[in-house]
């Protein structure tokens, strides 16, 4: 077995609220006024901060292999700032070939990410404590935390933007699938945008309109 698709100690499931995403690119589709936080990727990761990428250069993303799971990744993993295909290419290139000797080939890959993102729905979870998407409303970023950790008994990663506007939710995922708490101390690139995150009230993502 290729050991560098196993060399890693956990996965951050990373979740993005797309206006957020949005007033920081250029997004070719404007996200509906009704909308979610959708996924960005399933990344493998290391404890000590670091994490394997781009594991297998000859691996490419093919349509075909995941034709049956294209309705609802249209609908969850959509790209806002390029075309959807290049996106899940991107995310397959980058890190799903590393994760290949956990999760396994593309279409394994892409299931676990669908099936994870509707076990962990950071929605409900967070409705259920009453914080809900406002252009007025501001929620503590330890609000959010012990949202999530109501829901799920895991502490994950929140970031938000240089306004304080929710950017991504990052939850960490155990190499059985299962959620962890997010522990590690932040590797250096991370530290500034955690830091940022966890000082201030973060601010709930605009509505498009
Ligand atoms: P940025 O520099 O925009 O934070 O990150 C650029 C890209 O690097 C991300 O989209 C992701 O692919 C990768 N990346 C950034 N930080 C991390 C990290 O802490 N862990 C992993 N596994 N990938 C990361
Ligand atoms: P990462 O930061 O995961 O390595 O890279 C994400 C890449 O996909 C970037 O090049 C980014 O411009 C592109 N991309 C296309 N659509 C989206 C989107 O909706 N969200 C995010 N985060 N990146 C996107």
């Amino acid at each position: 077995e290729d050991n560098s698709k196993v060399d890693f100690d956990y996965f951050y499931l990373v979740r993005q609220w797309p206006a957020t995403f949005c007033n920081d690119h250029f997004c070719t589709h404007r996200p509906p006024k009704k909308y979610a936080f959708t996924v960005h990727g399933l990344w493998p990761q290391r404890r000590d901060g670091t994490w394997p990428q781009f594991c297998d250069s000859s691996s490419e993303l093919d349509m075909d292999e995941i034709e049956d799971l294209l309705p609802e990744l249209e609908k969850v993993w959509p790209s806002w700032s390029s075309d959807d295909e290049t996106f899940w290419n991107h995310e397959w290139t980058r890190h799903g070939t590393c994760a290949e000797g956990v999760v396994g080939q593309q279409h394994a890959f892409f299931k676990a990410v669908l099936s994870l993102h509707n076990k962990l729905n950071i929605q409900e979870a967070f409705e259920a404590r009453g914080i809900v998407p406002s252009n007025y409303a501001r929620y503590h970023v330890q609000a959010l935390h012990h949202a999530l950790d109501d829901a799920y008994g895991v502490m994950p990663h929140i970031t938000c933007d240089d306004k304080g506007e929710l950017a991504e939710v990052w939850m960490c995922i155990d190499k059985k699938l299962r959620p962890i708490d997010c522990v590690e101390g932040p590797h250096p690139h991370r530290a500034a945008k955690l830091a940022a995150s966890s000082g201030s009230p973060a601010g709930s993502a605009h509505d498009s309109s």
